[in-house]
């Protein structure tokens, strides 16, 4: 008989993205014919899950349905509309479980309407959460996920109470709180891995300029953090864990790779599902010997450099066997 799979449960958003590009935006009034119009699958929880699943199995392992040692699922809601079943549909295909999604009558999915202006790249996006905010407070952890990923985009008392319940249940935690709102401090407490970028720091800390990393990291670690992890885009990842913070020992810092970046969307997505995919191996294996961090950070820094180097945004997640090993 096979082990029993490592299950990550992702607690999160599920939405489209309709793209239109267009060399500058109308003003207000005007009609302006676009370059061209796509549709694509996101939300951080949808990106993220997508990302575990990616990078848990070889390419070959998900054309051929082979199990893999990891299991991803995703808890969310969508609406029942045009949309929902290719959203799921897609997330299947990836290796995504998503028998955790409910679907809503009467409500619609989650969409973000994305202008992309070509001359200057830049982005104007108008999210409407739609069933995302309709996720009800309540038990949501699965009974055998060793891991639990959260993000913030659900209600915030969807979140909280889901890590009161993945905590009762002696799941490992994880949040990459973004769009970053200030936590209480109950959010951190026992918290096993904090992922946030620099502006995350910024806002979740309260601190905005920073003397050093080690000074946001204590902050973390003292409302009661054990791993922290700061993305630092090209500058790659700064790391603190709490008992070298209580040895007063510095935290560490691993270089991005250098890459020809064509966009940097989904990077941040691609680090944390890999880096979960990690505490989940260890969680099932190992839990005994101490997780080996370095290692994640530095496999899941390398993923993401893969992801910047392709335009998009779950289209640019990579496969582990595209990951380089260093
Ligand atoms: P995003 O919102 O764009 O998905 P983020 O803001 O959450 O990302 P970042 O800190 O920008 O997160 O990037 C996450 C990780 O992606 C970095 O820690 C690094 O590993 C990788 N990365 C990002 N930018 C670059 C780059 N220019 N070159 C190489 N790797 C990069």
């Amino acid at each position: 008989m096979s082990p029993k799979p490592a299950v990550i449960s992702v607690i999160g958003s599920l939405n489209v993205d309709l793209v239109t590009r267009t060399p500058r935006v109308p003003v207000a009034g005007e009609t302006l014919t676009s370059e061209s119009f796509s549709t694509g699958y996101g939300g951080k929880g949808a990106n993220q899950a997508v990302a575990c699943a990616r990078l848990s199995r070889t390419q070959s392992q998900a054309a051929n349905g082979s199990p893999s040692d990891v299991e991803v699922r995703i808890v969310g809601a969508v609406g029942e509309d045009e949309f929902y079943a290719g959203l799921l549909k897609s997330l299947q295909g990836d290796g995504v479980g998503t028998e955790g999604v409910k679907v809503l009558k009467g409500k619609k999915t989650g969409v973000a309407v994305i202008v992309v202006e070509t001359g200057s790249g830049e982005n104007r996006i108008m999210f409407c959460p739609g069933a995302n905010y309709e996720v009800e407070v309540g038990d949501l952890v699965d009974g055998d996920a060793g891991v639990v990923l959260f993000q913030l985009e659900l209600p915030l008392e969807v979140v909280l109470h889901n890590m009161r319940v993945a905590r009762e249940k002696g799941a490992e935690t994880i949040i990459n709180p973004a769009p970053a709102i200030p936590l209480p401090d109950e959010a951190y407490h026992g918290l096993g891995h904090l992922i946030v970028n620099e502006t995350e720091a910024a806002i979740l800390s309260g601190i905005e300029k920073p003397t050093s990393w080690d000074e946001v990291a204590s902050v973390f670690i003292k409302r009661g953090v054990k791993n922290v992890i700061i993305t630092l885009g090209g500058e790659g990842v700064y790391y603190q864990t709490s008992s070298q913070h209580a040895q007063s020992k510095p935290g560490k810092t691993v270089p991005a790779k250098k890459v020809k970046v064509v966009d940097t969307t989904a990077a941040g997505d691609t680090f944390v599902g890999a880096y979960s995919v990690a505490v989940a191996r260890w969680r099932t294996t190992s839990p005994d010997s101490e997780f080996d961090l370095d290692a994640a950070i530095r496999h899941a820094n390398l993923a993401a450099s893969l992801t910047v180097q392709k335009a998009g945004a779950q289209s640019s997640i990579p496969w582990v066997d595209e990951v380089p090993s260093s």
